[in-house]
């Protein structure tokens, strides 16, 4: 069974708020999806994370021609094929991510002619349901008082949702930071508390706000310094106890072995639709499972992205285990996205906070074209 053509998606959507994180506000949010099409004319559907003109252009003038031809089963073939042919420039950045999003529609084809769903595919899952965290928490243009009392608001509806885990975003000012951090211990004493820096602290800032997560008994800290400053992560994590989590902009087995040799990490999250796609992320979780570190995905994408990464999460092995064991929870993207909410009629459900691991063939959520031809960049 061929892959007869590839197509690319460059989808847009206006934001009717504005949200920010420790680097910009966001005015809108862009997504490419690929779909793939074998000869029979059954499609299969993947996400590339980040800039969707880049990575489109990507794969319509690097991927698709070394692609369209193989058997769509080949997918190990096929990824080794683009990765050795692409080499002196596809180490990393948006080449990786166009490879990733025709990666993730190859195993959704897989899937589909085969009447299996991805995690049967990937080996089995160990839950029919993938604890998830709710992220959202984003920062707004309102003075801060107010800005600390519409995030608790926003909170308070995702644990009323059933969620037993939140991650917020800090990295505004430190001042604020601190009192942030506070704020959401202070309301929600007995749920599972992350938050996310997006890179934006140097080494004595991380410290001093890892102290206070440590002391208010956060889970995780997220992107605490630069993604480069493997030295600092190393360091920072040898002086919290709060656990380090990073490599949403890290990308192949190559790239993650600097991270978890250098030892930056407690927890890795490659983005499936950007460090590779589903091929290489199960190298990417092999190897960091080997260093000790554990890995639960980053996804902020459509619902593509989110199925890949609820069937990969889903077939996590135990990292070491124990009789009452627990997956990490899941990233669960609740801002504001329109595409994310209308292009796909079946959607993974998410109940009590949790995913239920879809057990239609492939990934198990489909697009419809019709609505999303309001969002496709022409
Ligand atoms: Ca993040």
């Amino acid at each position: 069974m061929q892959v007869a053509q590839i197509q690319t998606y460059p989808l847009r959507a206006m934001l009717k708020v504005p949200f920010g994180f420790s680097q910009l506000y966001f005015e809108q949010r862009e997504n490419l999806l690929v779909e793939v099409t074998c000869e029979d004319g059954t499609t299969g559907w993947g996400e590339c994370f980040g800039p969707a003109l880049p990575a489109r252009a990507a794969v319509e003038s690097c991927v698709a021609p070394l692609v369209v031809g193989h058997n769509v089963f080949d997918t190990e073939l096929i990824w080794h094929t683009v990765w050795q042919r692409n080499l002196d420039h596809a180490r990393h950045g948006p080449l990786m991510a166009a490879l990733s999003g025709v990666d993730i529609a190859l195993w959704d084809l897989k899937g589909k002619l085969t009447g299996l769903p991805l995690h049967r595919l990937l080996g089995g899952a160990r839950t029919e349901a993938v604890p998830c965290y709710a992220t959202g928490h984003y920062f707004r243009r309102v003075p801060e008082d107010d800005l600390i009392a519409v995030i608790l608001d926003e909170a308070a509806r995702y644990a009323d949702a059933g969620f037993g885990a939140l991650k917020i975003k800090i990295g505004k000012n430190i001042a604020f930071d601190l009192r942030l951090i506070e704020a959401v211990r202070g309301k929600f004493p007995d749920l599972t508390l992350m938050a996310d820096a997006n890179h934006a602290y140097c080494l004595n800032e991380a410290t001093r706000i890892g102290r206070a997560l440590q002391e208010h008994g956060y889970f995780f800290f997220e992107e605490p310094v630069a993604p480069h400053a493997l030295e600092d992560y190393a360091l920072l994590r040898s002086k919290l106890d709060v656990a380090i989590a990073g490599g949403e902009n890290e990308q192949t087995r190559f790239g993650f072995r600097r991270l978890v040799e250098s030892g930056a990490l407690d927890i890795a999250q490659p983005d499936l639709a950007f460090c590779g796609g589903i091929s290489e992320g199960t190298k990417i979780r092999a190897l960091a499972n080997s260093f000790g570190v554990d890995v639960t995905p980053h996804a902020w994408g459509t619902q593509i992205g989110f199925a890949a990464a609820v069937h990969f999460h889903a077939t996590a092995p135990p990292n070491p285990g124990r009789l009452e064991d627990e997956l990490l929870p899941l990233e669960c993207d609740h801002s504001e996205s329109t595409a994310r909410d209308r292009i796909c009629p079946e959607k993974v459900t998410v109940k009590d906070g949790s995913a239920i691991v879809p057990d239609r063939p492939g990934l198990g959520v489909e697009v419809d074209k019709e609505a999303m031809a309001e969002f496709v960049v022409r």
